[in-house]
């Protein structure tokens, strides 16, 4: 699960906008190009979003349930932010107790997607937006969370049903956005640089998932 709080991720969102008109703006060289310029960015980044429909997800597998507002930040991901990565969780708890978290305004966190143990996915924040799953903001900017049923020192819960549900899952990703399929951009929470967190934990077979992940991209290519 996530880390950091959502206030440290909101209170730099401003730093981000004021640097992308000021490239811009710098870039134009004259008053009156960079007044034009600035007028267009500030339409363009802020303003336009993606068509949004309630209760539609972008994993076909999935069943809707929305986070709170509290535990995410609306964005026009992959536009504003580029996705090069799928960051793997563990809940510590069970599928109804990560849901709970997640809908709660206070806990400040929460991913995109939950996989059940009995391979069950729900999704919670549209990959359109930043999920607070990573605790850090960079990371989450660029990446789809998932949180996986159970406990990091219990390897019985990681069931073959969860693996697989999550292989496909994150091999849709992969496809949308063009992520490579490899370790290097799909990554556990504990290798998120300042986390605290060690999840998926050492049984945690990243062999065996990415294997099924690149079984399943491959049947999506054809
Ligand atoms: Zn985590």
């Amino acid at each position: 699960m996530g880390a950091r709080r959502a206030s440290e991720d909101n209170g730099r969102r401003i730093g981000r906008r004021a640097l992308i008109v000021g490239g811009a703006v710098a870039a134009t060289g004259t008053a009156v190009l960079a007044r034009d310029e600035l007028a267009r960015l500030w339409w363009r980044v802020p303003g336009v979003e993606k068509p949004r429909e309630q209760g539609a997800v972008d994993f076909a597998g999935a069943s809707w349930v929305a986070a709170s507002e509290a535990n995410w930040r609306r964005a026009d991901r992959p536009d504003d932010y580029g996705i090069d990565m799928v960051i793997v969780h563990v809940t510590q708890g069970s599928f109804d107790s990560a849901v709970r978290a997640f809908q709660d305004p206070g806990h400040q966190a929460a991913s995109h997607y939950i996989v059940g143990q009995d391979g069950r996915v729900a999704q919670m924040i549209r990959e359109l937006d930043v999920a607070y799953h990573a605790g850090n903001r960079d990371y989450n900017e660029r990446s789809v969370g998932i949180e996986h049923e159970g406990f990091v020192d219990r390897p019985q819960d990681l069931t073959d049903e969860m693996y697989e549900a999550s292989a496909r899952l994150t091999a849709r990703i992969c496809a949308r956005y063009d992520i490579p399929v490899d370790r290097q951009h799909i990554i556990g929470h504990v290798e998120v640089p300042g986390t605290d967190h060690t999840d998926p934990g050492p049984h945690w077979d990243w062999d065996r998932y990415l294997k099924l992940v690149r079984r399943a991209r491959t049947t999506l290519r054809t």
